[in-house]
């Protein structure tokens, strides 16, 4: 699967949730593709859809109407098995306020995610992993001593754990000084251009938008522009 050059591929995606009796139909339509190496970013005011988007992304959830392919694969077809399999084997997340486990040191952090995945060498491995995000210095470091920047890149680290062809984002710099978000940016456009990852990256700061190679706005559950 990770050899198809096709990443995802939507196609009128829609997805409605049901609040008390009531359907809110929080993705309406959207259609994109994104190949290996890609760089998109979804931005869009609040509630415009973007996380039911980006859940849909990370086979996190499926549409209910039109489709998605990730990997080649249409998501409805898939089990819950299925799914969980594809997001472990293809997909790094990311998160806003990171997600690490704040007791552990740097390369615990990210070694818990190689030993998840039964990976050999883990230590190594995940050092290997901290030292091409920049933190060879501060593997030994509490997680909870970093700074934001540093605590995202540790995040970063550990999302390409399971080496994947497929990181998503969600606000991924919306607690960092403008410093930091300038070198995690950096950091994930090297991953498009030098690894050939693809990227999807949920932000509210339109600053960000001229690092994507595909921007998507959202408005009202569907896609305002495209342009690449
Ligand atoms: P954004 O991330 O752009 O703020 P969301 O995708 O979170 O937008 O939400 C889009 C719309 O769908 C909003 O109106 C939101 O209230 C609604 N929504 C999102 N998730 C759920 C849910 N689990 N149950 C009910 N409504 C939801
Ligand atoms: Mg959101």
């Amino acid at each position: 699967m990770a050899d198809i050059d096709e990443i995802i591929c939507a196609k009128a995606a829609g997805k409605s949730y049901l609040r008390g009796e009531q359907s809110v139909q929080a993705l309406k339509s959207v259609s994109f593709t994104l190949s290996r190496g890609e760089f998109l970013i979804i931005t869009g005011e609040s509630g415009s859809g973007k996380s039911t988007l980006l859940n849909l992304c990370g086979a996190l959830d499926i549409p209910d109407s039109g489709q998605l392919t990730l990997f080649g694969a249409d998501v409805s077809q898939l089990s819950d098995g299925q799914l969980s399999a594809l997001r472990k084997q293809h997909i790094g997340f990311i998160f806003q306020d990171f997600h690490l486990i704040p007791v552990l040191t740097a390369i615990e952090n990210v070694r818990y995610a190689l030993d998840l995945r039964k990976v050999e060498k883990a230590t190594e491995k995940a050092g290997a992993l901290l030292a091409a995000v920049g933190l060879a210095d501060q593997r030994d470091a509490k997680v909870n001593e970093l700074s934001g920047g540093q605590m995202q890149r540790v995040a970063i680290a550990r999302a390409l754990a399971g080496n994947p062809t497929l990181i998503v984002a969600d606000e991924p710099t919306a607690n960092l000084d403008s410093k930091n978000k300038e070198s995690v940016m950096a950091l994930l456009k090297n991953l498009c251009q030098q690894h050939q990852v693809a990227v999807v990256l949920v932000t509210h700061d339109r600053s960000l938008t001229p690092w994507a190679d595909k921007l998507l706005v959202m408005q009202d559950g569907k896609e305002q522009v495209t342009h690449e």
